[in-house]
């Protein structure tokens, strides 16, 4: 491939920095280059400088990308995603707008039970196209890189044909795909009072399988005391870290009932949700270097008030990480803008301290800060030309962002 330099960006934010999640104020530095510009060789990320350094480098044959006067990022990182299911669950939106909860719903056999018996009858290649939709949508947004996880299949064989999926995503479209297995999504519906023998099947057989045929990087676990408590989350974590895959946790989202301290004691990478964790559960994410992953879109989209204590976080240094947690019940949201938008006013993080937490902070989790989430040398060129001239415009003008370009492995993909 051809040198390409991308030239007159109003600002190049490029994150770049400390290789490693960034805490307190290092949150707010982005590192921005006014007219900055970026060389590009063969997909990789060259040299990065103001534009007059890096025009000296240039051939005859360099293929030049103007953006425009406009900003530059790198591409979001979506670090919490169910990329894969089948339907969608606009009647019951239509419910909680008319003061059905969202648990109450779920306790009528709704909820992530509905999806998942839609999800069961789906072919691999049903699938395959609803997952590729949804990727349009994520790089249409600036998204480039996502976790994704499986959890609307709940049988061995259905849990294994939604981590193909995934697989099949990455390989056939230009998202980048980290895969996670959530096969402790729910307590499926022939096994309602037998909780304890379906995490046996995720134990004895699900897991052995996913880390057989190398189906997922990571292993998550739905904990609340209703779904899968404290005890039976860790059995699951436990028996997937000796399969060497990586701990992610969804904790604390409905009550503070251990999740965040259960992720600390096994030095998970993640835990997520967390709109109820308390002051000693967030100083043992601190001293334990977990990073925990917000989702204000589906507090927002359940209709709560209660977002995640964001800021007690940050100052307590924790490597903040913002996701859209996209799926058809909770979360029916897949950019990560309207997420950075929801977090500056709804948590008060600042536009910097979002934009950091949507991509170097957010790879970092996914163990891919050495390839993407910042612009520096010798990373993937996977970067986003907002229609902004500031990067502040990004969560601001909430709702009307498009990018302009969005380019995955130096590749023109929107
Ligand atoms: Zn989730």
């Amino acid at each position: 491939m051809a040198l390409v330099a991308l030239v007159n960006c109003s600002q190049l934010v490029t994150l770049a920095g400390a290789n490693r999640p960034r805490v307190g104020a290092e949150m707010r530095e982005l590192a921005i280059i006014h007219d900055g510009a970026m060389l590009i060789r063969d997909a990789r990320i060259e040299a990065v400088g103001a534009r007059s350094k890096i025009e000296a480098l240039l051939n005859s044959d360099t293929q030049i990308i103007d953006a425009g006067g406009r900003v530059v990022t790198p591409g979001f990182v979506d670090a919490h995603t169910h990329l894969v299911f089948a339907g969608n669950r606009a009647d019951e939106f239509e419910m909680r707008c008319s003061g059905i909860t969202y648990q109450e719903i779920a306790r009528q056999g709704g909820g992530i039970r509905s999806t998942v018996r839609r999800t069961r009858d789906a072919t691999e290649n049903e699938l395959l196209a609803v997952a590729q939709k949804h990727a349009r949508w994520f790089l249409r947004s600036g998204t480039t890189t996502i976790e994704a996880k499986s959890g609307y299949g709940l049988t061995v064989e259905a849990e294994m044909k939604i981590l193909r999926v995934v697989r099949e995503t990455e390989e056939t479209t230009p998202l980048r795909c980290v895969p996670t297995f959530l096969g402790a999504h729910e307590v499926p519906d022939e096994f309602v009072g037998r909780t304890g023998g379906y995490i046996e099947l995720v134990i004895d057989e699900m897991l052995p399988l996913v880390a057989l045929h190398k189906l997922a990087s990571f292993c998550d676990v739905f904990c609340e005391p209703h779904i899968f408590d404290q005890h039976s989350a860790g059995r699951i974590l436990e028996a997937a870290r000796r399969l060497g895959l990586g701990l992610r946790i969804h904790g604390d989202q409905f009550s503070c009932s251990g999740g965040a301290m259960l992720a600390a004691r096994l030095g998970a990478a993640t835990a997520d949700h967390l709109e109820h964790t308390d002051a000693a559960s967030i100083a043992a994410l601190a001293a334990a270097n977990v990073q925990p992953i917000l989702l204000p879109g589906s507090v927002y989209s359940i209709g709560s008030r209660h977002y995640a204590p964001a800021r007690a976080m940050i100052e307590a240094g924790l490597a903040v990480v913002l996701a859209t947690d996209f799926n058809p019940g909770s979360s029916p949201i897949a950019s990560m803008p309207v997420v950075m938008s929801l977090a500056c006013t709804q948590m008060k993080m600042t536009p910097a301290e979002t934009l950091t937490a949507a991509t170097i902070n957010a790879a970092s989790s996914l163990n891919l800060a050495a390839q993407v989430g910042s612009l520096e040398r010798g990373k993937s060129a996977d970067f986003v030309v907002h229609e902004a001239g500031d990067y502040r415009e990004i969560p601001y003008f909430l709702g009307t962002q498009r990018p302009a370009m969005v380019y995955a492995k130096g590749e023109r993909v929107v």
